[in-house]
């Protein structure tokens, strides 16, 4: 049972997750939880100012941060748990302090320091969490996430180790559920082999659930958050969104990838690899079903089942004569993203040119430098992709026009067809995304 940020928002949300969990005792539960909500921002910007300025500022940032969790635990535990979680606090705001003092005087490397203090979110959380639930008479036991999610050393966004990761969740965690413990463990966060603290990149704790519920075999994987499922599109965009009952992981790993911030992309992966069922819920209404991500899915009547959308996109052309009947071309143009680790989203190419879009624009300037050398390189930055996602889209005709007919006055830059017989993906300008998003919902779910 995974928690994200606004399901442990205040004291009020803290309760009703322990209920939530005291609901499912029966079934053997093990717990993980994001920070709560707006913490993870605050400790990347502490990390940004004590890197510009002043470790001090930085660290009196926090305090408003501190005394949340302090009330959450007033409020919701009895005296001895206050005592103790106070105790706990404190150190971690000294570590905190030191660490970035440590960012200041930049005496270890910037982005291992950086995992390190931004762990503390799910580190504060997931201790505050257990005595919640034990307030209630729950037999949580708080276990440290980072001894058993084994990471590489890629700080930000560090990917797994498999084979470790799994074998230590199953030794540490199968006694304890055994013995009728509840673990918790904060998500997100990891370890190298040397210890290090890592993370699994933003809204990485749906990710942590996923593995350790795969590690264990576990019959369902829930993801507690603060909508009622998948949606049809961003509610924030279209308010009138409808839950989806069921999704495929094709589907749902399509709509991740694509923007739908409601699951985090890689979730999917280890409930694909041993076919765990996935349901996504919401913690204000925990009666309502959610939607359940299974490894197939019905086609629906309409086909089309949900829109995602991602922003912040970079559309990189290149053209060459050197292209027309030659092969190698885009072996060295892949080399090139490959040598600066920058994914590639959407592509599409003609006889003399491939355009394609970039989310991460870390390296993008080297990229281009290198990419001069084969070819000619137009670069247009705010664009967004848009995902249209349906079992079943591409062996249907007619989608695709009802698609284009009802955004026929707005220029589409890219379009991906086929490649996966679940999407339908295109590119438009930044700016409209939004009046694109609510007109393909219109025309699909009025
Ligand atoms: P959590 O903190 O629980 O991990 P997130 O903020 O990461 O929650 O994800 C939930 C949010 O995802 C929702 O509040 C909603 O605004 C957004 N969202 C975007 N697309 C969708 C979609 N297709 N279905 C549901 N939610 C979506
Ligand atoms: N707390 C982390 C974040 O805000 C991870 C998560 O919530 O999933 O990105
Ligand atoms: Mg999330």
């Amino acid at each position: 049972m995974k928690f994200g940020g606004t399901s442990v928002q205040d004291a009020a949300a803290f309760a009703r997750v322990a209920e939530i969990v005291a609901g499912e005792r029966e079934n053997s539960p093990v717990v993980v939880t994001s920070a709560m909500a707006r913490v993870t921002d605050s400790l990347l910007a502490a990390f940004e100012t004590a890197r510009k300025d002043n470790f001090e500022t930085a660290l009196l940032s926090l305090d408003p941060n501190f005394e949340r969790h302090l009330e959450v635990s007033r409020e919701l535990t009895n005296d001895e748990q206050q005592k103790s979680f106070r105790r706990e606090l404190e150190l971690s705001k000294k570590e905190i302090g030191d660490l970035l003092e440590r960012v200041s005087r930049r005496s270890l490397p910037l982005q291992m320091l950086k995992d390190a203090i931004v762990s503390y979110g799910e580190q504060l959380s997931s201790r505050l969490l257990t005595e919640v639930c034990c307030a209630i008479n729950l037999n949580t036991r708080q276990v440290d996430a980072r001894r058993l999610i084994v990471t590489d050393e890629e700080y930000g966004a560090a990917t797994p180790v498999w084979n470790e990761t799994e074998k230590l969740v199953r030794l540490e965690l199968q006694p304890s559920i055994d013995n009728g413990e509840i673990p918790v463990l904060g998500g997100f966060i990891g370890a190298t082999y040397s210890g290090e603290t890592t993370t699994l990149g933003r809204g990485g704790s749906d990710y942590s659930a996923a593995l350790i519920g795969a590690a264990l075999r576990t019959g369902e994987i829930q993801i507690w958050t603060d909508v009622t499922g998948v949606l049809t599109c961003d509610p924030r965009i279209v308010p009138e969104a409808r839950t989806l009952k069921t999704l495929s992981y094709e589907e749902a790993a399509e709509l991740a990838y694509f923007g739908a911030k409601v699951l985090h992309p890689k979730t999917i992966q280890p409930a694909v690899d041993f076919s765990i069922p996935v349901r996504v819920c919401n913690s204000h209404k925990p009666d309502e079903r959610g939607t359940m991500i299974l490894p197939k899915s019905e086609t629906t009547r309409r086909k089309v089942k949900s829109i995602a959308h991602k922003t912040g996109i970079t559309i990189l052309r290149i053209s060459s004569a050197r292209m027309l009947g030659s092969y190698g071309f885009m072996s060295a143009l892949f080399q090139i993203f490959e040598r600066y680790r920058t994914v590639i989203d959407v592509i599409s190419t003609s006889e003399v040119s491939v355009s394609l879009t970039l989310d991460d624009t870390t390296s993008l300037d080297a990229i281009i430098k290198e990419l001069k050398r084969l070819g000619e390189v137009e670069i247009e930055t705010n664009n967004a992709v848009v995902c249209v996602v349906g079992e079943g889209l591409r062996g249907t005709s007619g989608v695709a026009s009802q698609i284009f007919s009802t955004i026929s006055d707005i220029n589409i830059s890219l379009i991906s067809h086929g490649a996966s017989s679940v999407n339908m993906t295109f590119v438009v300008k930044e700016a409209q995304v939004k009046e694109v998003i609510k007109r393909l919902h219109k025309t699909f779910f009025k």
